[in-house]
């Protein structure tokens, strides 16, 4: 089938790519002629693993192209997929000047029956609002063309991007049309194979499944954080009582693991946006305003931990931080953890030696040079001469670190876990203080 994607972000791309995959011709159209370049010189603007591969592979094959001619793009697909960016407003709101200027140029240039895909994270409404954008401009054209918006939110998760979208939990298709449901079923049926996973339901239910999947996780994580300081003040060990609670088959393990706070392009704004979507509608949603501001809480904890250890004093101290992206294989660093850490430690006079496997080039476009940031080249070199180790990324390789290296090179021995990932008795051995989160027995 011909799909186009419009943005070539992480979700455009991995959309992009996975549909070409499995026999499909896909045009990916995006306005930044920089990022199309790079495309189609076989460069790859964001890290994810098993990406470059899958493109070249599909561009050698000549079933994925890049373009930032909108009007091709229009002309191309049967599908036309909106994956533009939903950032968030000021007041918490979803930004949909995106997807609306995308819905825009499609009717712009539609010159017969066209699906329009959302797989943007949008408020609901939000396909009612392309329909109208679509039918306006089609108006002022003087055409009555048909087209379909579909719900088709994308539940990919950075850094298993690829396997989530080939092998994904549920397809969520959001549809008041038969027709257009049957189109959607048989584009995604290779996809759908082992059994049937694809979730069929009306478009406003499908708009509110993906903020309803996002809240319910950060709801998790928060609810693990506040119990993790809970667990601080009283002297218990948070991974104990995870343990404990994650055996019950109602609760699980998954997702339950407490840390220094949830960061990255999704959670942070989904939440928000939800929460002003209900708030707009006369409904004061206080449980997602307590899961935003623990999490603002818990992304300031181990800046907390770092001060207190140090008496209140950073200034003219070195802190080594090991990762910088919001999560590990992925150099995204929208709301990272590390970045109101730097930030903290920066307004205190401290200085920043960090190291991340793949964001350091991220970091320097976030941050340009300054005299307090150095970038390492590896995790060791990080601790050249720094005061204290921040864990804040939980990369694997991070994992089962050196700790005698560890403290060969620190001024002072002492790390700082945020997310709970070393062995606290092993460092402790080897003559470190280990500081973790909610685990007041292993100071
Ligand atoms: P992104 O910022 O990585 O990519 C968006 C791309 O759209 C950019 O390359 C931008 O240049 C392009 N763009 C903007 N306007 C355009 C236009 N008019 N025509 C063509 N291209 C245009 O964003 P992303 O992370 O891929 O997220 C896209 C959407 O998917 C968001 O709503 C997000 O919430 C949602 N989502 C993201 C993830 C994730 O893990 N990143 C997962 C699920 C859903």
């Amino acid at each position: 089938m011909d799909v186009t994607i419009f943005g070539s972000g992480y979700v455009g791309l991995v959309t992009g790519v996975c549909l070409a995959e499995v026999g499909n011709n896909v045009l990916c159209i995006d306005i930044d002629p920089k990022k199309i370049d790079l495309l189609n010189s076989g460069g790859v603007p964001i890290y994810e693993p098993g990406l470059d591969e899958m493109i070249q592979s599909n561009r050698e094959a000549g079933r994925l192209r890049f373009s930032t001619d909108a009007k091709a793009g229009v002309e191309h697909g049967l599908f036309q997929f909106i994956a533009v960016g939903t950032p968030p407003d000021e007041d918490g709101s979803a930004d949909l000047q995106y997807v609306l200027a995308v819905a825009r140029t499609i009717a712009e240039h539609m010159d017969e029956y066209r699906i329009l895909v959302d797989k943007s994270t949008v408020p609901v409404g939000t396909a009612d609002k392309v329909s109208d954008t679509v039918r306006e401009v089609l108006a002022s054209r003087g055409h009555e063309l048909e087209f379909d918006v579909v719900s088709n939110p994308e539940f990919l998760k950075e850094g298993a991007a690829i396997d989530d979208f080939m092998r994904p939990d549920r397809i969520v298709v959001g549809t008041d049309n038969p027709r257009t449901a049957e189109l959607l079923r048989a584009l995604y049926a290779p996809f759908n194979r082992s059994h049937d996973r694809l979730m069929l339901m009306d478009v406003r239910s499908a708009e509110l499944t993906k903020y309803a999947a996002n809240a319910m996780l950060a709801t998790k994580i928060s609810f693990m954080n506040e119990l993790s300081n809970i667990a601080d003040a009283v002297g218990a060990d948070i991974e104990k009582v995870r343990v404990g609670i994650g055996s019950d088959p109602r609760i699980g393990y998954q997702f339950i693991y407490p840390g220094c706070g949830y960061g990255g392009s999704c959670f942070p704004k989904d939440v928000r946006a939800l929460e002003h979507t209900a708030r707009a509608l006369g409904y004061e949603a206080a449980l997602l305003q307590a899961v935003e501001a623990v999490n603002f809480r818990q992304k300031e904890v181990l800046f907390s931990k770092i001060r207190d250890y140090f008496g209140g004093d950073l200034a003219g101290k070195t802190i080594a931080i090991w990762g910088l992206s919001f999560k590990p294989n992925t150099d995204d660093m929208r709301e990272a953890s590390s970045r109101v850490l730097m930030e903290a430690l920066w307004d205190a006079g401290a200085r920043v030696q960090a190291y991340d496997p793949v964001a350091t080039e991220e970091t320097q476009r976030l941050y340009g040079e300054r005299a307090d940031l150095t970038l390492a080249a590896d995790a060791l070199a990080a601790l050249d001469g720094a005061d204290a180790l921040a864990v804040v990324t939980e990369w694997s390789q991070f994992r089962s670190p050196n700790f005698d290296a560890i403290r060969a090179r620190l001024r002072t021995p002492v790390i700082f876990d945020g997310r709970n990932i070393l062995d606290g008795p092993l460092a402790r051995a080897a003559g470190l203080t280990y500081v973790s989160i909610g685990r007041a027995t292993l100071m």
